[in-house]
């Protein structure tokens, strides 16, 4: 016989914890499944200091570590676990753990986050919160009046490149293609930015510097008869070349956008599958913070919480 649950919480980032603090509180007795990255993207960056209610900043580990105590403490059943299949064509929803053990559910709640894209190559991973970062809004506090590059020619990539250059002394936009995909205006905002300055037809091959990033090797018209190598000096290297929502399991039975965000009814985390709900990264293509995920997570214990009163 398996397992049967009021509520299942998938994710351990602030949108799932939050979600198990609210969903534990009104005795939905939730079980939530960690992943493999117990406490989400947060344990993999040092200081945080955007989210409310520490006036001295913290570290990523801390606050994560922080928010699952919370839910702890109000009988959250925290999980070490991989959901790897969801069957939600009829009620109670089917879901597999790590290939093998089988829960019913009567509410989801998706928090699987989104991963930013990388480049590939090594020096990200070494310079990794040593310079190298996938959100401006972040990190950019860090790079006030020093000069950073940011990577792609998309929507995202132009405002972040006019985010940092806000702060920022110079921005330098590595651009591989000779144009921006961006949309006019954000083309137009940036090209007329004197801060910004847009490398087009440019591709990193690596990055320089002792502990931190110094500088970025590029390559200017990488296979043309005038192809040629260029060095810029920077402190931070961004990229915005794109994420990844973690949604994949959950496609046959939620709707997503062709980015693979999982749709939510506007202003809720009601997917279109009644009893299942989206919160966090996976279903914002916008925001992408710790606080605006948390927030997501309360609403979605709060309507997970609705919702079972109308069964019951
Ligand atoms: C380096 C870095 C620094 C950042 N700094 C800041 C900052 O200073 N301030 C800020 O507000 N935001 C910051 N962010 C953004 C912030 O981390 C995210 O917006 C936030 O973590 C999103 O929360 P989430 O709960 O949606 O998902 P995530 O934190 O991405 O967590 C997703 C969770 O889902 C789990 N998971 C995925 N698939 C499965 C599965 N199949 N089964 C079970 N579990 C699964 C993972 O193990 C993980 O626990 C930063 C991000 C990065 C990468």
């Amino acid at each position: 016989m398996s397992e049967k649950l009021r509520c299942l919480i998938v994710g351990s980032g602030p949108a799932g914890y939050t979600a198990a603090i609210y969903a534990s509180r009104a005795n939905l007795a939730p079980v939530l499944y960690e992943g493999m990255q117990p406490g989400g993207q947060l344990t993999t960056t040092t200081e945080v200091e955007n989210f409310p209610g520490y006036p001295e900043g913290t570290t990523g580990s801390q606050l994560m570590d922080d928010l699952r105590k919370q839910a702890e403490r109000f009988g959250a059943d925290i999980r070490f676990g991989m959901v790897t299949a969801v069957d939600c064509s009829q009620r109670p929803y089917k879901v597999t753990i790590d290939g093998e053990t089988e829960l019913q559910t009567e509410t989801l709640i998706i928090a699987t986050g989104a991963s930013a894209k990388y480049l590939g190559l090594p020096d990200e991973q070494r310079y990794s919160g040593s310079g190298v970062s996938a959100c401006a809004t972040c990190d950019g506090f860090f790079y006030r009046n020093k000069t950073v590059a940011v990577v792609g020619g998309g929507d995202t990539a132009c405002e972040e490149a006019g985010y940092l250059a806000g702060l920022a002394a110079k921005v330098y936009l590595i651009v591989r293609k000779d144009y921006l995909r961006a949309s006019r205006i954000m083309q137009e905002r940036v090209l007329q930015n004197p801060k910004i300055e847009v490398l087009f037809e440019h591709e990193t091959i690596g990055l320089t510097g002792e502990a931190v990033v110094q500088g970025a090797d590029l390559v200017k018209r990488r296979g043309k008869a005038d192809e040629e190598k260029v060095h810029i000096d920077i402190d931070g290297f961004f990229l915005a070349i794109g994420h990844k929502p973690n949604s994949d399991i959950f496609k046959p039975w939620v709707e997503t956008d062709e980015v693979g965000y999982i749709k939510t009814q506007p202003g809720s985390p009601r997917t279109k599958l009644p009893g299942v709900f989206a919160a966090g990264d996976v279903a914002d293509p916008h925001y992408r913070q710790a606080i605006t995920a948390a927030a997501s997570g309360c609403q979605a214990a709060i309507e997970a919480e609705r919702y079972l009163a109308t069964l019951e």
